[in-house]
């Protein structure tokens, strides 16, 4: 019975993490992206001017 007791625990905490990461998606993403980027904001290495977006600048674009 304690055996069975022990599974159930896991699923219910399984389940919990599966709610919660449904409920919050963003939350570990985002956590991830400002700890790659250190919390500044990405700029461009060629001009050095703020990057808006995923297209990357625009010296870049234009050639
Ligand atoms: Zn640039």
């Amino acid at each position: 019975m304690l055996l069975k007791t022990a599974i159930l625990f896991l699923l219910v905490m399984a389940v919990i993490g599966f709610i919660g990461s449904k409920l919050f998606p963003g939350a570990v993403t985002r956590r991830i992206k400002s700890g790659l980027t250190g919390g500044k904001p990405p700029r461009c290495p060629s001009c050095g001017r703020y990057l808006i977006g995923k297209g990357g600048c625009d010296c870049r674009k234009k050639g």
